[in-house]
């Protein structure tokens, strides 16, 4: 009788000091204030309650201190055989949020299946999560081994999150699919992880297919799903398709977040229509930094220096601090534009009234700036005095220019230099052998060639996009597999003919020269370009712009002859290539012939 009232007391205190912890560490907003609660915890002799050391694992979490936690959670004299898996969930899910420390979700992880805890449906979103955030496909499968072992292989939750994670790590995007392909039941989510993990990895055709897919399967998609459609728009250029998907929005009532309302901006100002862009933005309410960057990168792609400027302007005065992205954008806008002397303004303000240190990218964008306005000694100048080390992409941008201003001497010297450190780099030899050309120093470029025959490097192939009736079209250069090609070349040949009576010199130099980056193994008219704009001028009626997309930079021949051809034929061609945007209208671009 004693006994139990012994035993009552007991448990009514321990109670008692139970609530009482729980409720400091609800009421607990500061890191200083864990440490008093640790040496209440011990001294109500908690250290093994896991209710307790749950909540401490959560409140430590909340308050980015979960390090504080698992040090005694986990150290030599705790008795962890006591824990359980709601106990690990806390401390995996904790580190799976952390931005450093994703990899000791995995350790936790391990000691819980080590310690004989089952894992439960609700422990593998946060090891998966954690998987995604590491990158690292091995151990990605490893966990999906365990997943199938422990039996949630049938869980949406846990495959939705197994796709996602496939998708964030370099060759999953397979493996993803195919946990996709195999799911028993598809919600919104999966639909979601998978289309955007296409777009992810710039699969951006196959991401428009599935969301057709997912359209006839009848699911309907958030607003999540649709960021991912319009950011595939905006890679393939494909504004039909991205209009469509704005009414589509509009239509099915899908809740504008701010994020789809940037990703609606984004798609408009990288496919060509800057000024709806621009409408969309000023309509919008809550706009981020990432609305204001997307116009002034549309701008500036477009050429439109000045507006980018404008804006970037009234971004400060609205109290928007800019950060280093709008900055690349600012910067881009003044190379596109050659204003060299304000782009030397913003760049040195960048420091000096932001304290924003300038990345690499900037200094790229000034090098940029420079070469284009033919400023290549500032440029090499520029480069010395930089802090950092530029990278390959700066010293090419400054051989190119040396080629195309003269500078012949001193573009052999450092492209050298530049192959000595990057010995694969297929483009260094092209920037070389180009030099020599220029320099008719033919035996030495016939060298090149051979060196490069015998390291087994290729070009990266040209190929344009066109969208017509919400498909899309690709052409590469001497293509001949589409089924009208034989009215595409004849089509080719009269566009020739009616140049060259307009005035048209065609840059045969080039294709002895190859001073572009595309292979002029093929002759310069089967040039991805001039295809697709064969086939858009015998499939649209006369007057319809086009707009075409080009994954390298536009050769010097093509740009010339897309001038005459919208003169010719009296057509506004939109191309948007590597770097920027041209509006070619009554044979002038709007690059003025800078790009
Ligand atoms: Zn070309
Ligand atoms: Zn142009």
């Amino acid at each position: 009788m004693q006994r139990l009232v012994k035993t009552a007391i007991f448990t009514a205190n321990r109670r008692e000091a139970e609530q009482s912890c729980l409720a400091l560490l609800q009421g607990c907003d500061a890191v200083s204030k864990l440490s008093q609660i640790h040496a209440h915890v011990l001294k109500s002799g908690l250290q093994n309650n896991p209710l307790v050391l749950t909540k401490f694992a959560a409140t430590a979490s909340d308050l980015k201190a979960i390090d504080y936690a698992s040090s005694f959670l986990f150290s030599g004299d705790a008795d962890t055989h006591l824990y359980d898996s709601f106990l690990f969930n806390t401390v995996i899910r904790a580190y799976a949020q952390t931005s450093h420390e994703k990899h000791k979700a995995l350790c936790f992880y391990n000691v819980m299946v080590q310690g004989s805890v089952l894992p439960n449906k609700f422990t593998y979103p946060f090891v998966l999560k954690a998987c995604a955030g590491i990158g690292d496909l091995n151990l990605g499968k490893s966990v999906h081994g365990s997943v199938v072992k422990f039996g949630f292989d049938a869980d949406v939750h846990v495959c939705n999150t197994m796709v996602h994670m496939y998708c964030c790590c370099g060759g999953g995007i397979e493996f993803a699919r195919k946990v996709f392909d195999e799911m028993p039941k598809l919600d919104s989510v999966s639909w979601s992880a998978m289309i955007g993990g296409y777009v992810r990895v710039g699969w951006s055709t196959d991401s428009v297919e599935l969301f057709r897919e997912m359209q006839m399967a009848g699911v309907k998609p958030d607003e999540i799903t649709m960021v991912s459609v319009l950011s595939a728009c905006t890679d393939l250029g494909a504004l039909e398709l991205g209009k469509w998907v704005e009414s589509y929005i509009e239509k099915e009532g899908i809740h504008k977040s701010v994020e789809l309302c940037n990703a609606l901006i984004d798609m408009f100002a990288k496919c060509g229509n800057v000024d709806k862009a621009l409408k969309l933005f000023r309509n919008m309410s809550g706009r981020t930094i990432v609305s204001w960057t997307s116009v002034i990168d549309g701008l500036a792609m477009h050429g439109r220096g000045m507006e980018a400027i404008a804006l970037f302007e009234e971004m400060i005065g609205t109290g928007v601090a800019p950060d280093d992205v709008a900055f690349l954008g600012l910067l881009s806008a003044c190379s596109h534009s050659g204003l060299v002397e304000k782009g030397k303004r913003y760049f040195s303000s960048m420091v000096e009234k932001f304290q924003i240190v300038p990345k690499i990218e900037h200094y790229g964008c000034m090098v940029d700036m420079f070469c284009r306005a033919g400023h290549v000694k500032e440029a090499s100048e520029f480069i010395q005095k930089m802090p950092i080390e530029p990278n390959p992409i700066v010293m090419r941008t400054l051989i190119s220019a040396c080629h195309a201003h003269g500078e012949l001497k001193l573009g052999e010297s450092i492209t050298k230099q530049l192959i000595r450190s990057e010995p694969m780099q297929e483009s260094n030899y092209v920037l070389l052998s180009n030099i020599y050309a220029k320099m008719n120093h033919w035996d030495k470029k016939t060298k090149i060639r051979e060196a490069m025959d015998k390291k087994g490097m290729k070009k990266i192939p040209g190929s344009t996009m066109i969208e017509l009736d919400h498909e899309i079209y690709e052409f590469v250069a001497g293509d001949k597999s589409h089924r009208q090609s034989k009215e595409i070349y004849e089509m080719v040949e009269e566009m020739g003919r009616k140049m060259k009576k307009a005035g048209y010199v065609p840059t045969t130099s080039e294709v002895l020269l190859d001073i572009n980056e595309e292979d002029k193994e093929d002759a310069l008219n089967r040039h991805s370009e001039k295809l697709a704009i064969a086939f858009a001028l015998l499939n649209t009626p006369p007057g319809t712009p086009i707009r075409i997309v080009k994954n390298l930079r536009v050769c010097d021949d093509c740009h010339s002859a897309t001038k005459f051809i919208s003169k010719v034929y009296n057509r506004e061609i939109v191309v948007r290539d590597r770097n920027r945007f041209h509006h070619f209208k009554d044979g002038m671009c709007s690059c003025r012939d800078f790009w």
